[in-house]
């Protein structure tokens, strides 16, 4: 099994960086993912890894092999985009061989490969099929098959569900922890979507403006974000500025903000007193119930609720007017009224202290 390490890499497109000092590593057989929004430079770091066009700084090692000047072929490395770039003219069985073929693999060995892949896949049934005759999800399922067969060092899908259904997607999805389960190849996704990074991910990076900003557990980045723009990439959140007064007894920090003084969790320190912050608080970390002991509290008044589903999407106005927006449970929010004056709490380890002022609208 084979660790990728990416070292401070930088690519640039004239003036534009589309990668600009990212670093990352993927462990070995590990399932790892890195989310960006658009223009981040996940394309182009999908691009690079693979070879397919030259870095101009920085290092790529698969153990302890220096891969960053190898041509493609030499990286091992199999690749899935968006778009499944298959070739329309071949079937499926020749799209999956191709690249054996290519390799001047033995036919019988050509045949025998193809044929655990497709069935990796689940994909048997469709080996004499051209491409436009199949689903997007079953496409997606032979660009896979296609990057296996080849049995790669390391497998990179570039937001592979991107034009699927959301159905398709749950399934691909599924698709894609189970052939890792069963390959355990090192695998690199990168995605838009937060859920399914959330939901998949062993380990998770977050790229900004072509740099890792935050990697880790998907559980600590979501709970624990580096700064503001990590907190609003994986999810909503109430965002609120604040100055810090100072630490308590027990090491949480004390904030003071539009919604009174609030205890939280400072994630970089040390802050000095005084200092300008930024409070993070996850509308599902709000609470409408009895208030623990120690919990941080204040009063709201409801303005509008959003059903949702399993969930209702509470919007209100805490002190100050300032907007706050709480996320509880239809089958423990069904008294709650418009105009009704409630008291929300909040736990002092959901309220997150970052660094420095964060542009909040109000
Ligand atoms: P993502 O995949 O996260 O959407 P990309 O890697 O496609 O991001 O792009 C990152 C940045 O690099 C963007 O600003 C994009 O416009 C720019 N870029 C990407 N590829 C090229 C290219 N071939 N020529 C010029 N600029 C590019």
């Amino acid at each position: 099994m084979t660790r990728v390490t990416l070292e401070g890499l930088v690519k640039r497109y004239g003036k534009v960086a589309a990668l600009d000092g990212a670093s990352f590593e993927v462990r070995p057989g590990e399932l790892a993912y890195v989310l960006g929004p658009a223009g981040a430079g996940k394309s182009t770091l999908a691009r690079v890894v693979a070879g397919l066009e030259p870095i101009d700084d920085g290092e790529i090692f698969f153990n302890e092999r220096v891969v960053h000047k190898l041509p493609p072929a030499e990286r091992r490395v199999g690749l899935v985009f968006q778009e499944d770039a298959l070739w329309p003219r071949l079937t499926v069985a020749e799209n999956v061989s191709f690249s054996l073929k290519v390799q001047g693999i033995a036919r019988e060995q050509q045949r025998a490969r193809t044929a655990e892949a497709l069935s990796l896949l689940r994909i048997d049934s469709l080996a004499g099929h051209r491409p436009d005759q199949l689903s997007p999800l079953q496409r997606q399922r032979v660009a896979l098959a296609r990057a296996l067969v080849t049995d790669p060092e390391l497998l990179i899908l570039d937001e592979p569900f991107a034009r699927l259904e959301p159905r398709a997607r749950d399934e691909l999805r599924d698709e894609i922890v189970r052939l890792h389960g069963e390959s355990e190849t090192t695998t690199l996704v990168l995605t838009r979507d937060p859920r399914e990074a959330l939901a998949v991910a062993g380990r998770l990076g977050v790229l900004d403006l072509g740099r890792v900003v935050q990697s880790g557990a998907p559980h600590e980045v979501y709970n624990r974000p580096a700064d503001a723009f990590v907190a609003r990439l994986l999810g909503p959140a109430n965002l609120v500025q604040g100055q810090l007064e100072g630490t308590d007894a027990r090491g949480e920090v004390v904030v003071r903000t539009p919604l009174g003084r609030l205890v939280g969790q400072a994630v970089s320190g040390p802050l000095a007193a005084g200092a300008p912050v930024t409070v993070a608080i996850r509308p599902e970390a709000l609470g409408f119930g009895p208030v623990a002991p120690g919990a941080n509290r204040f009063n709201a008044t409801v303005e509008r609720l959003m059903f949702l589903g399993e969930t209702r999407e509470v919007h209100l106005r805490g002190p100050g007017d300032w907007p706050v927006v709480a996320l509880a449970l239809q089958c423990q929010s069904q008294a709650l009224r418009e105009g009704q004056s409630v008291t929300l709490s909040v736990a002092p380890e959901f309220v997150v202290v970052l660094q420095g002022k964060y542009a909040v609208a109000k």
